[in-house]
């Protein structure tokens, strides 16, 4: 029992149609909800062209050739073409007219030829190049792109590069096994199964594709939503959720050396805004956020926690060398936040640092260690670096508290006196 006695062969043609035009204006009407994805406007073509070219090689025997063979693989090679400038689309290339145009002018070249047009064998090699090398094209355009993790591009790149593949594969067997010459016009597709057979399989192929094409987007929209829910906004960090899980994170995967829990708050932030500006405050901010990139050792996890707090895990081989990235990082912002934009702003940002190996390690306890000895920082005169040693941070002496308060003369002298 095949197909046959279930199905005849012009049904199973008005299914494969039916379904292709539904296909393609269901990725069409995805476009429309999302106008932005120029790709799927591409796609969504793509497939309608597509269902034309086949219905027109369908009707082969039926309607006069240059209909069924001439236009029909027009059509059928701009249908490929809109698919690979979908893909080109989608990785962020420029539209390629060259390429848009390049299958359907080979073919009408190659039908001026009599040579080439009459000879069934060369009629295929030519098909199949053209469809191998767009589908071959698409695969790699999706590998090009393959750094951004999307995880429907490698089935999709695995189908592109088989159906390509397949299509080369035919040539070289072309030419070891050439096809029967027959005049054109005597085949009729609505009378041969194996078509149908294969215009069914075509069917599934371009359904898979098309699936994992619209999964593509939705993939991409998604992680761009992720980032955008772990991102602050003003300076491209991590934000405190994000942070906390990052960090987390590294803590659990510590291996031989030493981890910090590094706390910044920026200094009398509050008069930066006052006297330059909410927009200078911005200005510092980011700043700050490009200091910590730019300062912090390879491999350091950073982010804002707070309006002007951030934070970092470092790691290292002994605290030591953690400690001098916290003093890097502060001298580095001193220096920078000095003059900025040619206003004298003299921003600092002190310090707290707790080890994970010189005391309680849990990500919320070392940062509550951390808190107190920037607590000791900003009461010992700000600027500065204070570690929590050993779970035991020193007590902030009673002349020091007075250091929270406003600049008073004596402030500034204790500032001073702090810093030498
Ligand atoms: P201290 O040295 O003790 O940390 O003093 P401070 O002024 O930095 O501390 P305080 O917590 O009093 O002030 C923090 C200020 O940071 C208050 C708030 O207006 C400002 N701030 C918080 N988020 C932002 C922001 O996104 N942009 C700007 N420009 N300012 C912000
Ligand atoms: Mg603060
Ligand atoms: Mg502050």
């Amino acid at each position: 029992m095949g197909v046959m006695p279930l199905l005849d062969v012009p049904t199973i043609y008005v299914l494969m149609l039916s379904v292709m035009v539904l296909l393609g204006a269901l990725t069409l009407f995805a476009w429309l909800q999302n106008r932005a994805v120029r790709a799927l406007a591409w796609w969504g073509g793509a497939v309608l062209v597509m269902a034309v070219a086949l219905g027109l090689l369908c009707l082969r025997g039926t309607i006069p050739d240059a209909c069924s063979v001439d236009l029909a693989y027009v059509v059928l090679f701009t249908a490929c073409a809109l698919m690979l400038e979908g893909a080109r689309c989608f990785e962020g290339r420029r539209a390629s007219p060259v390429l848009l145009l390049a299958g359907a002018v080979v073919w009408i070249a190659a039908c001026q030829v009599p040579a080439l047009y009459e000879s069934a064998t060369a009629r295929m090699i030519i098909v199949s190049l053209a469809v191998g090398l767009y589908s071959l094209g698409c695969a790699y355009v999706l590998w090009r792109g393959r750094a951004e993790p999307l995880l429907s591009r490698w089935p999709l790149i695995v189908l592109t590069a088989l159906g390509g593949g397949l299509f080369l594969l035919r040539i070289p067997l072309a030419v070891v096994y050439p096809l029967a010459e027959a005049p054109v016009a005597s085949f009729d597709a609505l009378r041969s199964l194996w078509f149908a057979v294969v215009s069914a399989f075509t069917l599934l192929y371009f359904i898979a594709i098309n699936y994992l094409f619209l999964a593509l987007t939705k993939e991409r929209s998604e992680l761009a939503h992720k980032r955008a829910a772990m991102t602050d906004a003003l300076t491209g960090l991590a934000n405190r959720r994000a942070f906390m899980e990052f960090a987390e994170q590294r803590l659990n995967a510590r291996a031989s050396g030493t981890v910090a829990f590094l706390l910044f708050d920026l200094d009398r932030f509050k008069s930066i805004n006052d006297g330059h500006g909410h927009a200078m405050g911005d200005r510092v901010l980011r700043l700050f956020a490009q200091t910590l990139s730019a300062t912090l050792p390879r491999g350091s996890i950073a982010g804002r926690i707070g309006g002007e707090e951030f934070a970092a895990i470092v790691t290292g081989p002994d605290q030591k060398a953690t400690l001098a990235a916290a003093e890097h990082v502060r001298e580095s912002f001193a220096v920078v936040a000095g003059v900025v934009d040619g206003v004298l702003v003299a921003a600092t940002v002190s310090v707290g640092l707790a080890h994970a190996d010189s005391g309680p390690a849990g990500i919320e306890t070392l940062c509550e260690r951390a808190d107190k000895a920037l607590y000791t920082a900003k009461a010992l005169g700000r600027n500065r670096v204070e570690c929590a040693v050993d779970g035991f941070v020193p007590l902030v002496p009673d002349a020091a508290a007075d250091l929270l308060l406003p600049a008073s003369g004596q402030t500034q002298r204790a500032t001073k006196r702090a810093a030498a």
